[in-house]
C-alpha cells in the first residue's frame, strides 16, 4: 500500500483508493481500501440486478424505495462506488477534491471536533459526514464491528408483510461507511430528520426513500436482488 501524494489542503500523506483518498488511518488504511473495494462491488452487482429487472425493480428495490424505477438509484450508486472529486464553491469560485475518508484520530488539529465527538463517553458515532465539505470521518469504534455482511444478518418477513431482525445489515464496517458516502453524494439533500430502523425505512414513501441513506444501506447489503430464504421459499411454494 503505497502512500503517493498529499493532501495538499491539509497537508497529510494520504493513501489513494481509485479516486477515494484516505488520511489518518494508519494500519487501518488497508481496512479502508478493502471496504471501498467492497462497496464498489457490491453497488456493480445492485446495478446489475437493476439492469436485469428493468423499471419494475426487483423484490428488493421494491422493498426499500417503493415503485422508483430503479435507474433513478442508479446514479447515486454509482458516484459512491467510482467517487467522482466533490466540487465546494467558495466566495472567489469553485475547486474540486477528491472525495477523502478520514480516521478520527488526535493527531490531526483540522478535525479535533470529530475526534472529541467520537470520544465523548455516550457517544455511539460511528462515522459522520462533515457537512458541505469532502470529508468523511470514521470513530475508531466502527472498526470493531464485523466488516461485511452475512446472510445470517438478514431480515424474515412476516406473515403480516413485516420485517424480523435485519437491523444488523446496517452495523457492519461496509454499511457504516457506505451510509456516509450516500449523505456526502447526496450532498445536503438528506431526508430530514432520517430514518434509520429497518421497520421504519420501509413506510417511507417513494420520494422520501430515496433520500434516507438507510434505504440505501439495507439494498446495498441485500446487493440488490438478495431475497431472504423464507421469502424465496414462500416464492416457490406460491408458484407450484
Ligand atoms: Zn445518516
Amino acid at each position: 500500500m503505497a502512500v503517493v501524494c498529499s493532501a495538499a489542503e491539509l497537508d497529510y500523506p494520504v493513501t489513494v483508493s481509485g479516486n477515494y483518498w484516505i488520511l489518518g488511518c494508519g494500519s487501518q488504511s488497508a481496512t479502508v481500501q478493502h471496504l471501498l473495494q467492497k462497496i464498489n462491488r457490491y453497488v456493480y452487482e445492485a446495478v446489475e440486478s437493476i439492469d436485469g429487472a428493468g423499471p419494475v425493480g426487483t423484490a428488493i428495490s421494491r422493498k426499500f424505495f417503493g415503485g422508483v424505477d430503479p435507474n433513478i438509484l442508479r446514479p447515486l450508486l454509482e458516484r459512491t462506488a467510482t467517487g467522482p472529486n466533490i466540487t465546494l464553491t467558495y466566495q472567489n469560485g469553485q475547486e474540486s477534491y477528491h472525495p477523502t475518508i478520514v480516521c478520527a484520530n488526535s493527531f490531526m488539529p483540522e478535525i479535533e471536533k470529530f475526534w472529541l465527538h467520537c470520544q465523548e463517553s455516550n457517544s455511539k458515532r460511528q462515522a459522520s459526514w462533515a457537512i458541505g465539505t469532502q470529508f468523511v470521518v470514521i470513530c475508531s469504534r466502527t472498526f470493531s464491528l464485523k466488516m461485511l455482511p452475512e446472510p445470517s444478518d438478514c431480515f424474515k418477513r412476516l406473515r403480516n408483510g413485516r420485517f424480523h431482525g435485519g437491523q444488523s445489515l446496517a452495523r457492519t464496517q461496509l454499511s457504516v461507511l457506505f451510509h456516509e458516502l450516500v449523505h456526502l453524494y447526496l450532498n445536503q439533500s438528506s431526508l430530514k430528520p432520517e430514518v434509520y430502523r429497518l421497520s421504519d425505512i420501509v413506510d417511507l414513501s417513494p420520494a422520501d426513500s430515496v433520500k434516507n441513506p438507510a434505504n440505501y444501506v439495507f439494498y446495498l447489503a441485500s446487493k440488490g436482488n438478495y431475497i431472504p430464504r423464507r421469502h424465496l421459499i414462500t416464492q416457490i411454494i406460491k408458484r407450484l
